[in-house]
């Protein structure tokens, strides 16, 4: 049965999100241990109908951390999605590096309340966080990240609880919903700060005239993005998300990217390979994610130098790429050293092979480029059925047989499909469309672009098709499996 945690703290008395549970009183002796360098970072609770840990690590938040670090500051984490610290809510299994968080079910936000799914908190329980907080020195500054849009219920029941919890220390909100959806994360997570974009310049400035500290700003770059991660921070790293880029060379007319991370730059390959090298042997990390956007991009110069490293000091790891690779850069060389080195989940960008679409894409890949691609990942001994292509499906004005045509297209050619659906993101050319058919609007809910929803389903073209198109490419992908 369902009951309410009710957290007390000095004064303040405050209700949660229904869960079964206990009442917690807490006592605040520590209240006036305030360490004067101390900040605390944390990665907030998922909200949504379903959530899948795909080797997942809060990196920006991260990058901030290593920032601070640079500049003197003590820092801590709280990351409420660490699988490995919180556990999957079933002790019984051991944890793998992808899978299930545990989710904790709490009522719907009234805007989805007709939605026919169970909503919920993924990530820690309320009882594991509250814990963790007791432990720890009162910060004066916490920085709170944030993700997915939509998700923001879940950062919203985080800051409540900080806040709560320590209600003299200053709560700084960045990450990608504070930055496109500024004014709507003001009114509902009500930070002290806000802070968008890269910001890691910014909450260092903010930090020092908290604490009372000066320093000459025009010899601190805006990021920091070589060296390796605070990856001190977790204890028990099994699987470590890498990124060795910030940005995109693309200009998708539907991606967020080239709004978040308007400059593509690159980390040198030493600097990957120290980190690659650092993990693998000291913390005898087994499996590593690269979330880059454009891993491929300007391969003879960055991957290629990184994957010959990787074999040349003998990585025994596993590689996984959960964000789509451009198939129009994989040749024979690259695709061997993808072998070689240990790349195991392969996903190849495609979106459509549809020619309006692909000019959306910017061209990114033709269907010769996709063909190539997966005759030389085969040569290189990769199986067809292990390779998943990402297609883009929801577009305004995108048509059902468009979909359908480049589903069977992708099982011609004997690989996977994975149906990405499309979410309208704020200062996208795709955003301006779905406005003009009304699907979206500029003070909407976020939490309305959620893509189970397919927010620009029309009358035509209702969420039952969208439905029709995942059992389709079910069935082809089974085939696909079955098949090879
Ligand atoms: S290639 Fe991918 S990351 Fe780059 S702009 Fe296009 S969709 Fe975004």
């Amino acid at each position: 049965m369902a009951c309410e945690v009710t957290i007390k703290t000095k004064n303040i008395k405050s209700t949660y999100f229904q869960t079964p549970t206990i009442v917690y009183t807490l006592h605040y002796s520590y209240f006036s241990k305030m360490n004067t360098r101390n900040i605390l970072l944390v990665n907030p609770w998922i909200a949504d109908f379903a959530a899948y840990d795909l080797w997942a690590k809060p990196l920006g938040l991260l990058y901030i951390g290593k920032f601070f670090r640079n500049y003197g500051y003590d820092i801590r984490l709280i990351d409420l999605t660490d699988r490995q610290r919180w556990g999957d809510g079933k002790s019984s299994t051991p944890i793998n590096n992808r899978g299930k968080y545990h989710k904790t079910n709490i009522s719907k936000p009234a805007a989805v309340a007709h939605v026919p799914r169970q909503y919920g908190l993924y990530g820690a329980t309320v009882e594991q966080f509250i814990s963790e907080l007791k432990s720890i020195e009162v910060p004066k500054l916490i920085l709170v990240t944030s993700h997915i849009s939509y998700w923001y219920p879940g950062v919203s029941e985080t800051v409540k609880i900080l806040r709560d919890f320590f209600p003299e220390s200053k709560i700084v909100l960045g990450g990608t919903y504070a930055t496109l959806y500024p004014n709507h994360a003001r009114q509902t997570i009500q930070p002290n700060y806000l802070i968008g974009g890269y910001g890691e310049k910014q909450s260092l400035q903010l930090a020092d005239s908290l604490f009372g500290f000066t320093r000459d700003y025009s010899a601190v770059p805006n990021t920091l993005d070589s060296g390796i991660l605070p990856w001190d921070l977790y204890p028990d790293l099994t699987v470590a998300p890498l990124l060795t880029s910030r940005g995109c060379p693309m200009h998708c007319d539907y991606c967020a990217t080239p709004f978040l991370n308007p400059h593509f730059s690159q980390r040198t390959p030493e600097d990957v390979i120290n980190e690659i090298v650092f993990l693998s042997k000291e913390r005898n990390v087994g499996e590593f994610a690269f979330y880059d956007d454009a891993l491929f991009a300007n391969k003879t110069y960055h991957i290629i130098p990184i994957l010959k490293s990787i074999i040349k000091h003998k990585i025994r790891a596993t590689f996984q790429t959960p964000n789509g690779l451009f198939a129009r850069d994989i040749d024979s060389e690259l695709a061997q050293l993808m072998k070689e080195s240990g790349f195991k989940t392969i996903r190849l960008s495609l979106e459509s092979i549809i020619p309006e679409i692909q000019t959306a894409s910017t061209n990114k890949v033709s269907g010769h480029n996709f063909e190539c691609a997966l005759d030389r990942l085969e040569f290189a001994g990769f199986q067809r059925k292990d390779i998943e292509t990402y297609l883009i499906m929801g577009l305004p004005g995108q048509k059902y047989s468009d979909i359908e045509i480049t589903l069977r297209y992708v099982f011609e050619q004997g690989a996977m499909s994975r149906l990405a659906s499309f979410t309208p993101i704020p200062n996208t050319r795709y955003w301006d469309l779905a406005k003009n058919s009304g699907h979206v609007w500029d003070d909407m809910d976020p939490l309305l672009t959620n893509n189970t929803l397919y927010p620009c389903a029309t009358t035509d073209f209702p969420v039952e098709k969208f439905t029709e198109l995942r059992q389709l490419s079910n069935r082809l992908n089974a085939k696909v499996k079955n098949e090879t």
